[in-house]
């Protein structure tokens, strides 16, 4: 959760982001730039205009432009910077998103639990169920540094990606309930986003039901659409990501003293990683519609804030 959401965590708005354009810096000149290492021989010459690149530090960056060896990348605080970089994903079929991480915390558990490890963790582990079953896929985060919201949606539209899921968990519930509390948003002017969530939702309310819990969710628990004052989507993720089918799912309430204890549980992260896996997996190859569909009440959200990286964004080593 962050200071400025009335409910749920999912994060500021951020105004769309750029389409893919051709780079007018140094990715159009035919020679390295002085001091500008080359990538590595093995790789593939990048793509112009897209794509997912690691470096020596493992943070995988948007390829934003490139060529004769420079990677002109987005970095996670949204600066446009050269890489060396070791390997390239030229596009992913699905890209996860862990929530939060570095300074921003999320949702922080009775227990001092940080939503922003919980989500790497699950996220992390669906990555590896989808790459083990032949899917590409890659992550946002893969550490415990800060990534912008703009960062985050960019990443998946320069991969190209057919699914993109941000995994969060949530605060600030409505109160008691018999079950699970799992909202998944979808953006609202997709019936391929409305699918997804409905998978997504079915998959993991349904991973978690049957536990003998003290549920807490909010009243209006499912998958849902979330707009701002301006009529379209709240979540900036949602709105940058635009074109890619995309969900903001929020799994369960860190909030709760009982959901923290499941969400801190090696063993409860991997059912849930392999429900989100699954759910994308019927995404992807049946026409199951998906379920949990609900109207939200109304909330008072404003129009939500810019989600590019603030000044105290630090990258970390790229
Ligand atoms: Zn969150």
């Amino acid at each position: 959760m962050t200071g400025l959401v009335a409910a749920g965590c999912g994060g500021d708005g951020a105004p769309v982001v750029s389409a893919p354009t051709e780079s007018t810096s140094a990715s159009g000149t035919a020679e390295a730039a002085p001091g500008v290492p080359a990538a590595p021989p093995s790789l593939p010459a990048p793509a112009p205009t897209g794509g997912v690149a690691v470096g020596p530090g493992g943070v995988p960056v948007a390829v934003v432009g490139g060529g004769d060896g420079q990677w002109l990348v987005r970095t996670p605080c949204d600066e446009e910077v050269v890489l060396d970089a070791v390997s390239y994903e030229p596009s992913a079929e699905v890209v996860v998103d862990p929530g939060h991480g570095g300074a921003e915390a999320g949702a922080v558990g009775p227990g001092g639990t940080r939503e922003a490890d919980v989500n790497l963790a699950i996220a992390e582990r669906v990555v590896a169920r989808l790459r083990s079953a032949g899917r590409t896929a890659v992550l946002t985060r893969t550490g415990d540094y800060q990534v912008s919201i703009a960062f985050r949606a960019e990443l998946a539209v320069r991969a190209g990606a057919t699914v993109f899921v941000s995994v969060h968990n949530n605060t600030v519930p409505d109160g008691p309930a018999p079950g699970p509390g799992t909202e998944a948003y979808y953006q609202a002017s997709s019936p391929d986003s409305r699918r997804l969530a409905g998978l997504l939702h079915e998959e993991t309310s349904a991973a978690l039901s049957g536990r003998e819990v003290a549920w807490v969710a909010d009243t209006d628990a499912g998958a849902k659409p979330r707009l701002n004052a301006a009529g379209t989507d709240y979540y900036g993720l949602l709105r940058g990501a635009a074109g890619v089918t995309s969900v903001l799912l929020e799994i369960a309430f860190l909030s709760n003293p009982a959901e923290e204890a499941l969400l801190i549980d090696p063993a409860v992260q991997e059912e849930l990683a392999d429900a989100v896996g699954e759910g994308i997996e019927r995404y992807l190859t049946t026409a199951d519609p998906g379920s949990g569909f609900v109207d939200p009440y109304p909330r008072d959200l404003g129009v939500g804030g810019d989600g590019t990286a603030g000044p105290g964004c630090i990258d970390p080593p790229l």
